[in-house]
């Protein structure tokens, strides 16, 4: 059976049908009797009342809590999990995607956002669609080509592409029924989320804003694709006109001078969630695409809607209330983190909250119906903010953490007290699960930065960051186990428990009613007792899971499923992987005998090709060295460490070295994700980047470095809150 096939598999299932007429007829017509027509049945009434074993929408319920009722995998049998299917996804790049599972069919999306179909009790492929992202436009994804899943609905599965096109397939075929463009394909623009169903539209957002774009979500009809509204989270300029009147009370929040030309940012690049009976859609919205305040926004302004969670009307996109978490947010504090709804008794009366623990390191919990900020407390080290104001909803900032005009260290750092890894809400416990982050970050600035289209516009100083960068991979390992699964109780604002991780990718989380928390951590997938944290099951994953997992059943057994294969944003920055980054899909049952997946050790590199090529000057080294910092770290690695997911450029091939220019400016291997930089590196450029890279690759390691690794090997750890003022 062909791996592409979009009509093979019906053959082999035995359920012929014209798959493309099954779905014509599904839109209007009750479903047939034909197992071909009833795949991807998911409609209003069945999303509103799942049965058990469904996992029919991205966080498995409109309220996104990510809690599975199923209960046959409990605290007492889990020890006896065993892996019932393996699937080989192909790729080697970061998978996140949340399966959706309908009907004994599990729809995920790995890499590129190829999205798969397959059977979810053998894991035996159905169909596999490639949108065949071109491979240059990996260069406009800041954190990896990595893709967070599927919506599945009245038949027909959707999947936004990186390059930004949301495509409508056929759910029994994997048929392309139709595609739109939802961004200007000439901007930096990028797609990674998982759409949205609410009240019937098809709703999706984007990414882009380090590179400078303008943020916005917009919904779609579902049979044609066609537009029915678009959310713009920032002003176009000051004074209008613009798209929809909210944008002029935001426009109030900025300045006249503010840095129009770099789109402004504000992406709602991840988090939604919908309560059908306030009739509220929420998204959270992203930083701006210049992260220091005084160049984006002189004399300051609160910049609305960036850093926001945003409360909108889903059939017409209007805005009914919006809370800021980071006014004029200048540390990449995004709101894009996971949204989830629950009722709670705060105070001895049932609340219908929100909830949301963004990077900024703070858990709030709003009232959903109007947005008041019921109470805000820390959940990490947090250096940049003393508190949140409970009277005015603001938090207190701390003259410490503001780098507008000097260097300083702030915690968290850019990557987040938490990131996109999603949480979970146990009802039994009435806890929330936080893949919680633990980490600082050196904030330096650029005061000769001017914005750039397509470069990532930070306005962070690189020519002094670089230095350091060399060395800040052992920062984060350095820190004490860096990651964790934090316990956290949303009415009382306190930890209840904290497992704490080595690993500095912390994964998604799953709760059950067995009261069990799923998470993977470095290259292990472990169950915890909800109530009090111990580990109860751990089980080797050949390479480390990032994605959250899923529960649900197949004629009457349980199983757990996760994603693995590292890479993201976290991924590329904190990983050190010692295996092949083989991409899987991987499934547990109680009593299950599958193979475990092979770990393929890494190939250890050699430098012989740097050997051979011709050493540069000192100063061309230390200009090479500026530019490898802003244009090449983020996927190659600090001082060129690799975490794996990328080639080591330490280690080319004498051809790799002699192809430099070739690769880097002529763009020969983009069809490998190495697009050209010609745009923004000059030959010049190339020759002192050439320069850094063989310095680097025949470079001792420094004393620093040396005594960094062998503290590290050694258990020695540096609290987070130490790293701060
Ligand atoms: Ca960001």
């Amino acid at each position: 059976m062909s791996r592409s096939s979009g009509i093979g598999f019906l053959a082999a299932l035995g359920r012929v049908a014209l798959a493309t007429t099954a779905l014509a007829a599904a839109a209007t017509a009750e479903p047939a009797a034909s197992a071909a027509n009833t795949a991807g049945r998911v409609d209003a009434e069945r999303a509103a009342n799942p049965a058990p074993g469904d996992w029919l929408l991205h966080g498995r319920t409109w309220d996104e809590q990510r809690h599975s009722p199923l209960t046959q995998i409990t605290r007492d049998n889990v020890g006896k999990l065993g892996l019932a299917w393996s699937y080989d996804t192909g790729t080697k790049r970061g998978l996140e995607s949340t399966p959706i599972v309908v009907d004994g069919v599990l729809y995920a999306t790995g890499s590129w956002s190829v999205v798969y179909a397959l059977d979810a009790a053998s894991g035996r492929e159905l169909w596999r669609f490639d949108p065949l992202v071109p491979r240059s436009k990996g260069r406009d994804a800041c954190c990896d080509v990595v893709n967070r899943g599927v919506a599945v609905w009245k038949g027909r599965v959707y999947v936004g592409a990186l390059d930004g096109r949301l495509i409508a397939l056929d759910a029994a075929s994997g048929e392309k029924l139709w595609e739109t463009p939802t961004v200007d394909a000439k901007l930096p623009y990028t797609v990674t989320g998982a759409p949205r169903i609410a009240k019937g539209l098809v709703i999706l957002g984007n990414g882009g804003a380090e590179f400078g774009v303008r943020g916005y979500v917009s919904a779609y009809d579902p049979d044609s694709g066609a537009l029915r509204w678009r959310f713009y989270t920032v002003p176009a300029n000051k004074d209008g006109p613009h798209e929809h009147e909210e944008l002029q009370a935001a426009a109030k929040t900025w300045p006249a001078n503010s840095l129009w030309e770099s789109g402004l940012g504000g992406t709602v690049w991840d988090s939604m969630a919908w309560d059908p009976e306030l009739d509220l859609l929420y998204v959270g919205s992203g930083n701006a695409s210049v992260y220091n305040r005084e160049q984006r926004s002189p004399g300051g302004g609160d910049n609305l809607y960036l850093a926001s969670i945003l409360a909108l009307r889903p059939d017409t996109g209007r805005l009914v209330w919006h809370y800021q978490t980071t006014p004029g947010d200048q540390w990449d504090y995004t709101a894009t983190q996971h949204i989830l709804l629950a009722d709670i008794r705060i105070d001895g009366s049932l609340r219908k909250v929100l909830i949301q623990a963004p990077k900024n390191g703070f858990f709030y919990v709003l009232d959903r119906a109007t947005g008041e900020l019921l109470s805000a407390e820390k959940f990490t080290h947090v250096s940049w903010a003393t508190h949140v104001d409970l009277s005015t909803g603001r938090p207190v900032e701390r003259e410490e953490a503001n780098w507008s005009r000097k260097g300083r260290v702030v915690a968290p750092a850019v990557v987040g007290a938490h990131n996109w890894h999603p949480m979970s809400f146990h009802p039994k416990t009435g806890l929330v699960y936080i893949p919680s982050i633990h980490n600082a970050y050196f904030f330096e600035p650029d005061p000769d930065f001017r914005f750039t289209p397509g470069r990532f516009n930070t306005a962070e100083d690189f020519a002094a960051l670089s230095a350091i960068f060399e060395g800040y991979e052992f920062f984060p390992r350095l820190t004490c186990d860096p990651t964790g699964l934090l316990a956290w109780d949303p009415a009382t604002q306190k930890k209840v428990w904290e497992v704490r991780h080595r690993y500095g990718v912390p994964g998604g989380i799953l709760t059950t009613a067995g009261d069990l928390v799923f998470q993977g951590s470095g290259t292990t997938f472990s169950a915890y007792d909800a109530a009090s944290g111990k580990r109860l099951w751990s089980t080797a994953v050949a390479t480390g899971v990032m994605a959250p997992p899923v529960s649900y059943s197949v004629d009457g057994v349980q199983y757990i499923s996760v994603l693995a294969g590292i890479g993201g944003s976290s991924g590329a920055h904190f990983a050190s992987l010692e295996t092949e980054n083989d991409g899987r899909i991987l499934t547990w049952k109680l009593g299950g005998d599958a193979a475990a997946p092979l770990a393929r050790p890494l190939a250890k590199g050699s430098v012989e090709g740097a050997r051979h090529s011709a050493a540069g000057s000192p100063e061309a080294v230390a200009r090479g060295r500026d530019l490898y910092a802003e244009h090449c770290l983020r996927c190659h690695g600090a001082g060129l460490r690799s975490s794996g997911l990328y080639p080591d450029l330490r280690y080319s091939s004498r051809k790799t070295h002699e192809q430099f220019d070739p690769i880097v400016l002529g763009g020969i291997r983009a069809g490998g994700g190495m697009a050209s930089f010609a745009d923004v590196i000059t030959p010049e450029n190339s020759a002192d980047l050439h320069a850094y890279v063989i310095e680097r690759a025949l470079v001792e390691p420094s004393v620093l470095e040396t005594l960094a690794g062998w503290l590290y090997e050694r258990g020695a750890c540096v609290p987070e809150e130490w790293m701060t003022n």
